[in-house]
């Protein structure tokens, strides 16, 4: 089977010197039956090689940024470019504008925009502008839904948290908890609900418009015209988390492609390039409340760094090209096609959610609109599925419902080898339906 030594003993020096032996708790094996998570030493395009020498076709796309693939030239010479010119300044420069201009021309609802170095900052920053904008406290999210690390929302999150078991977080004080009211995804009559009961105390409802955190799980009809509809009566403002959506389906958000606007917007992952970044923005008339314009202050040492900005550019104008979200999703197509027919074959119940390039397999028979559907997917299930794929050589992310990311370095080679893996994997799964 597989060779792993080496990653068997740098998980024990790791586990020495850092805290669980990984820098994020996602990347650790444990929602996967435990065990020594790989240790990547190089990726190139659609392939990672480990520090055995053994080669994965990439799903993972860290987590989303890769869209590119690995290593791609545009992306790396812009890097390299940036960085002869100095790291960073800690001043304004013109690639600051022009990529906030390219932002905004493809996500319009993003009048005006503010860097910063995380997907975490970017949400975090737009609670507190919806704060300051309305006078008022409270926040809405939706169950499973991710928005980042901070104490604001990691309250019923789904990712990494849940998927080890743990709802919430320790050391998130109660009384920031108190201020956010959590409803099931794509249930507009609890929405309703929460609305009537708390709606004038509530600054902002943080919704995920597509959701990419317990797999990909796309919004009812009509459920983001009436949670914007009902939030916008109740004078809430409505704030679209696309660090994962934008720039995944086609060039803009989710937003942009289901034509409707929220009033302040996330951003990160991809538009960084690989690179740190994330962004906020909105409407003028909002923006205008963040310093040093107003009294919401924000502010970052890194923000609108030169590599990241540069790196950001190059992967958009990259993204931009004809053509590049239809191949994702043919191969998105033609993959979960495979999938579904398989498994059909070998007699295991999935259900398959997919948006263009990406998608989901959960290991379940019903349909997963929301988390609590996500989570009744079958997790030992998955955990063999996962370990069969990585002997296959196939890379998957280490949770039941996280998703599979294509990048624009998959081949049709990549796709084939993968089928096949995927073929091998169910036949040694013991059949469920
Ligand atoms: N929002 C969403 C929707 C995300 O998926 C993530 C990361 N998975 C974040 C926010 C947090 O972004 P970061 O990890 O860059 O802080």
């Amino acid at each position: 089977l597989l060779h792993i030594q080496r990653s068997e003993s740098l998980y024990q020096e790791a586990l020495d010197v850092i805290v669980g032996g990984v820098n994020s708790p996602s990347r650790s094996f444990r929602a996967v039956g435990n065990g020594t998570p790989i240790f990547m030493k190089k990726a190139q395009g659609a392939y990672f090689w480990d520090e055995d020498g053994n080669r994965y076709v990439d799903y993972l796309a860290a987590f989303g940024p890769i869209i590119l693939g690995h290593a791609h030239p545009a992306v790396t010479s812009a890097i390299v470019e940036a960085a002869a010119n100095g790291v960073l300044y800690g001043t304004p420069t013109e690639k600051e504008i022009r990529f906030a201009q390219m932002l905004r021309e493809a996500i319009p609802s993003m009048e005006q925009i503010r860097f910063v170095n995380s997907g975490t900052e970017a949400v975090m920053t737009t609670i507190r502008l919806a704060r300051a904008y309305t006078g008022r406290d409270k926040i809405l999210k939706f169950a499973g839904c991710y928005h980042g690390h901070s104490d604001l929302v990691l309250v019923a999150a789904g990712s990494g948290p849940s998927t080890l078991g743990i709802p919430d977080s320790a050391g998130i004080p109660s009384s920031i908890a108190r201020e956010v009211i959590t409803v099931p995804y794509n249930d507009i009559q609890a929405f309703e609900e929460a609305i009537r009961h708390w709606g004038d105390q509530i600054a902002g409802v943080l919704v995920e418009p597509l959701v990419g955190n317990f797999g990909i799980v796309p919004p009812a009809p009509d459920f983001l015209e009436q949670v914007n509809k009902l939030a916008h009566q109740a004078g809430a403002l409505v704030i679209y988390d696309e660090v994962i959506t934008a720039f995944r389906f086609h060039y803009g958000g989710i937003q942009t492609l289901f034509n409707i606007e929220p009033d302040l917007t996330a951003l990160g992952k991809i538009i960084g390039g690989g690179l740190p970044i994330g962004a906020y923005g909105g409407k003028r008339e909002i923006m205008d409340k963040v310093a040093p314009m107003g009294p919401m202050y924000q502010a970052g040492t890194m923000a609108g760094n030169p590599l990241s900005i540069s790196a950001g550019t190059a992967c958009l104008q990259t993204l931009s090209h004809p053509g590049v979200y239809e191949r994702l999703d043919q191969m998105g197509k033609t993959l979960s096609k495979e999938i579904l027919s398989l498994a059909d074959q070998y007699g295991i119940n999935i259900t398959l959610n997919r948006m263009g390039g990406a998608f989901t397999v959960y290991f379940t028979g019903e349909p997963v609109t929301d988390y609590q559907g996500a989570q009744s997917a079958d997790g030992e299930l998955f955990a063999q599925f996962f370990r069969h794929m990585l002997a296959e050589g196939v890379y998957l992310a280490p949770s039941k419902y996280e998703a599979w990311f294509l990048t624009t370095a998959h081949s049709d080679e990549d796709i084939q080898f993968t089928i096949r893996a995927v073929k091998r994997s169910f036949k040694k799964m013991k059949p469920t339906k």
